[in-house]
């Protein structure tokens, strides 16, 4: 399926370093999530990683070490690329939102999904990644990454196992966050679904190979 969404760089044209965009994340007023988040985590990976991931906002220990997905999810995320055959040296992960979006329930910070209105203000950083890092694939980490990377609201279930093609030529991938995982209690149900995710992370695996052969 060809997607339409066009990267804008309009609005951060002089960056051209990882170091210059993550300096211009932290300073980033564009919407009200900067207020309470300890800093913006900015993307991570090297620059000429051929596969870009791309989740959904920094949680508490990402928002506190400056590091995207070096919590929990990160963890699951890490074991599934090495199963699908990723290495996670060859791979950019960043999320669509840079700062942490929670609300306090006594003295913890509880995730809030962020809105249309901050994923769309917060898309010029990912497309700047984009430009910089040029990634030959992109698999989008749930509804959220899959929105910003899309410019519309899909649904997950009818897109994974598909391969998108952006505006830019780039292979896109769509499959579920995996902090959702960490919330099934069933342990069947648990391994299936870490299985599907593992599946889903395949085709990008293939694209990757084919760069690096
Ligand atoms: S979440 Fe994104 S758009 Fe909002 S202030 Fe942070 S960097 Fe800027």
């Amino acid at each position: 399926m060809r997607e339409k969404t066009q990267l804008n760089l309009e609005l951060s044209p002089k960056i051209t370093s990882l170091q210059e965009l993550a300096k211009a994340e932290n300073e980033c007023t564009r919407c009200p999530l900067y207020k309470d988040a300890t800093r913006a985590v900015p993307g991570e990976g090297r620059k000429s990683a051929h596969l870009m991931l791309v989740g959904e906002q920094p949680g508490d220990k990402e928002d506190l070490s400056g590091k995207p997905f070096v919590g929990p999810a990160g963890r699951v995320l890490d074991r599934a690329l090495a199963e699908a055959g990723i290495p996670r040296t060859e791979v950019f992960v960043t999320n669509a939102v840079k700062h942490f979006k929670h609300e306090m329930r006594g003295k913890r910070r509880l995730h809030k999904r962020p809105n249309a209105y901050e994923i769309e203000r917060c898309k010029i950083w990912l497309d700047r990644e984009r430009a910089i890092v040029k990634p030959a694939a992109i698999v989008a980490l749930g509804a959220t990454g899959a929105r910003s990377l899309l410019g519309r609201s899909v649904t997950i279930g009818k897109l994974r196992g598909q391969t998108l093609h952006l505006a830019d030529g780039t292979a896109a991938f769509v499959t579920i966050h995996p902090s959702w995982l960490l919330r099934i209690d069933d342990d069947a149900d648990k391994q299936r679904e870490y299985d599907n995710f593992v599946a889903d992370l395949r085709p990008a695996a293939r694209v990757l190979r084919k760069e690096v052969a």
